[in-house]
């Protein structure tokens, strides 16, 4: 495999089990490849049939971490806790050319397949990674606020100015379903054809970025900006934040798009805490 490639994933997984977002066999990722990250010693297992054809991404190579792995272990056994697959021609089939040995993929593999197609067509190609880990301040915030998908892209701006700045896409939110389940897939994809991230009610996130950094990086900002929501709680609960307006300055000075629908602009109510 491809030694920068390969270090900067083990430098994520590391940073992801040092956050306390990865515990036990916790947390989830894979990476749509460039050509120039595949595999140099590939060695081909047999074909193995998808569970619903997904021709955006045929021809495709996906590194993904094992079933069951502990992230904070793929340093150590990558070719056992992480492997590559290739899918075939017309997107109906996957086979391993690297690694997994012993291992099969991540149970969310699918899930994963399936928000790559979406992200893949809504960034224009530019985002190759999905990563699932359990942010510990964002999972709380489910069981002590009713949450919707503007309420909590909302809440989270006006907590720092580098919130729009970082993730600009925002953050959809998700009601409980089981993880793994063709529910909680269907549910991914349909929010991210208009966010770059997702928590999943009590459970944690799912994001996709450029690179593993991207991806880690919001889920890190937005991570930032419900601590600072808790330590202002703890200060004496929250009487003041950042306005719409000021964040909407702050998105227009960086020249970014804050996700639609998010922000109100009319001059009403400022915030919905
Ligand atoms: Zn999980």
């Amino acid at each position: 495999m491809n030694e920068e490639f390969m270090q900067n994933l083990f430098r994520i997984a590391e940073e992801l089990s040092r956050a306390g977002w990865a515990e036990a066999n916790a947390g989830n990722i894979s990476v749509r490849l460039r050509p120039e990250e595949y595999p140099t010693d590939p060695a081909a297992g047999p074909w193995q049939p998808l569970a619903i054809a997904i021709p955006a991404l045929a021809g495709e190579q996906f590194l993904v971490t094992a079933k069951g792995c502990q992230i904070r272990n793929v340093p150590h056994f990558p070719r056992r806790d992480c492997g590559v697959l290739e899918l075939n021609g017309d997107g109906t089939a996957y086979r391993v050319v690297w690694g997994l040995e012993g291992t099969v993929p991540t149970s969310e593999f699918f899930a994963h397949l399936l928000s790559h197609a979406v992200r893949k067509e809504q960034s224009g190609g530019a985002e190759r990674v999905i990563l699932h880990t359990h942010p510990v301040t964002l999972v709380a915030l489910c069981h002590v606020m009713e949450l919707d998908s503007v309420k909590l892209t909302r809440l989270l701006w006006s907590m720092h100015p580098e919130g729009v700045a970082l993730f600009p896409g925002g953050i959809a939110y998700l009601p409980f379903a089981l993880s793994g389940s063709r529910e909680i897939s269907a549910m991914t994809c349909e929010a991210f054809q208009k966010f770059p991230m997702v928590l999943w009610e009590y459970h944690g996130v799912f994001a996709s970025g450029r690179d593993l950094d991207h991806a880690f990086g919001m889920i890190q900002a937005a991570e930032k900006c419900a601590n600072i929501y808790k330590a202002a709680c703890e200060l004496g609960g929250v009487t003041r934040t950042l306005r719409d307006e000021e964040i909407a300055a702050m998105a227009s000075f960086l020249h970014l798009t804050p996700a639609p629908g998010i922000l109100n602009l009319s001059g009403g109510a400022n915030h919905a805490l």
